[in-house]
């Protein structure tokens, strides 16, 4: 197996994990670009936003769950954050399996750049 998500999902590559179940991992990003800054992937390899199928409607769903969940521990629901799915070249995707970014503990400027 050599996705690198997929791994961290896995528990072969170390990660700060926040939240996990049957369906999805979510842990701290390696680079934070915000005082919260959570991926939230599934443990199915699905490579990127492009390639979601009617049938990943359940694990969308979880995705989101958890995010709203890993928020709320940080207060973050009354603050605001931001959730953020990154579809190739232009958009800066680095990892070929889907990944939610949430961000959160500042005010996030907005366009993104
Ligand atoms: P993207 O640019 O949307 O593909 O996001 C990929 C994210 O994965 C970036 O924010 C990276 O900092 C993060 N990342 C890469 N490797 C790791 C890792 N080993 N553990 C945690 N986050 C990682
Ligand atoms: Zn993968």
């Amino acid at each position: 197996m050599s996705c690198l998500f997929c791994r961290i999902a896995a528990g072969e590559i170390p990660a700060r994990i926040a939240y996990q179940d049957d369906q999805v991992v979510a842990f701290h990003d390696i680079e934070p670009r915000a005082p919260t800054h959570v991926l939230v992937v599934p443990r199915e390899h699905v490579p990127s936003v492009d390639s979601i199928e009617a049938r990943h409607g359940a694990t969308l769903a979880a995705m989101v769950a958890a995010a709203q969940r890993v928020a709320r521990e940080v207060g973050a629901e009354r603050t605001g954050y931001r959730l953020v799915l990154n579809h190739g070249p232009d958009a800066g995707q680095s990892v070929d399996h889907l990944h939610l970014h949430l961000l959160a503990g500042r005010q996030l400027s907005w366009p993104p750049g």
